[in-house]
């Protein structure tokens, strides 16, 4: 996909601490996968008295790597911003080790239940375990002597999913919800498309000059890095719609058809993806399923 300005190249020593910005420390965890990029960024935000965003997983020497960046600075608050395996788990290690409270997205829900029968592809990777001593909601607020975060509700690539507004370095801690290095995974019945974009038109309302995420380097330029994203899922739809009118019934084959290069360990979450637009399209009146609509349904288009 070459219409969004991706920006991949990024240098990451795991469990080094990049001083990424004033007031902003960033240590990546040796994690790097298909789905990961580099590994998940944790952040250090202030100093003296700090908040770390994303502890990411549960891997001792990323613990240990973070504890180590703190020394002996006061961690007053250990803030999430979505319950997957990749960001939340070395929460309670962190808070065993400072006794900081947990605060940001709450405990792991899914847009919707699972539909009978329907496979569970493991990719999402849950944190069910997760469970904030506060649970922040949009517009509230947490501070230290040199820092103001504010919790931006972005759900779509998870029904929870916050991203931090960091005040005083005019940047934005995205979390999964934009990334420079790809687009985000939208997954049903983790994620949900409708929401998704309405999360990215939210963000054009905001005035962030830089965007901070949970996987690879910032977003320099986030505006019109939004409007590449909202226009790359606009097309995508508009050839999922073409691939239904021209009688393709299956996501299987739209998969097929739409990704004709695609590295085939991320071939389950292109359907994925593809089932998060029919879902969208269903709600939307344009598309219909002939079963219940499940990944391995059959859709066609709704002629009115
Ligand atoms: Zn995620």
């Amino acid at each position: 996909v070459s219409d969004i300005p991706f920006e991949r190249d990024i240098e990451v020593n795991p469990g080094a601490v990049d001083d990424v910005a004033p007031q902003l420390r960033r240590i990546v965890a040796p994690n790097p996968s298909p789905f990961t990029f580099k590994g998940t960024c944790s952040y250090v935000v202030g100093r003296g008295q700090v908040a770390i965003i994303d502890p990411g997983p549960a891997i001792a020497e990323h613990i240990a790597a973070l504890l180590e960046a703190v020394g002996r600075e006061r961690v007053t608050h250990i803030v999430v911003t979505h319950t997957h395996r990749d960001h939340s788990p070395a929460a309670a290690a962190i808070r065993a080790a400072t006794g900081a409270p947990i605060v940001g997205c709450g405990p792991h829900r899914p847009f919707r239940s699972w539909l009978e029968g329907e496979s569970r592809p493991s990719e999402s990777g849950a944190d069910r375990e997760y469970q904030p001593d506060q649970e922040m909601a949009d517009g509230d607020i947490i501070t230290g002597p040199d820092w103001t975060l504010t919790a931006v509700a972005t759900p779509g690539h998870t029904a929870n999913h916050l991203a931090f507004a960091f005040a005083e370095a005019n940047a934005l801690l995205s979390g999964d919800h934009v990334m420079a290095w790809s687009t985000t995974v939208v997954a049903p019945p983790d994620g949900s498309m409708a929401a998704y974009m309405a999360s990215l038109a939210r963000l054009q309302e905001r005035t962030e000059a830089t965007y901070w995420p949970g996987h690879g380097g910032p977003v320099r330029d986030p505006q019109s890095f939004l409007r590449a994203l909202i226009h790359h899922r606009r097309q995508r739809e508009a050839a999922i719609l073409g691939r239904l009118r021209a009688g393709d019934r299956s996501i299987a084959a739209i998969v097929t058809a739409l990704y004709k290069t695609l590295n085939p360990a991320l071939q389950p979450a292109a359907a994925l993806s593809v089932f998060a637009h029919m879902e969208d399209l269903m709600a939307r009146g344009l598309v219909i399923a002939e079963e219940a609509p499940t990944l391995t349904a059959r859709y066609r288009p709704n002629q009115g």
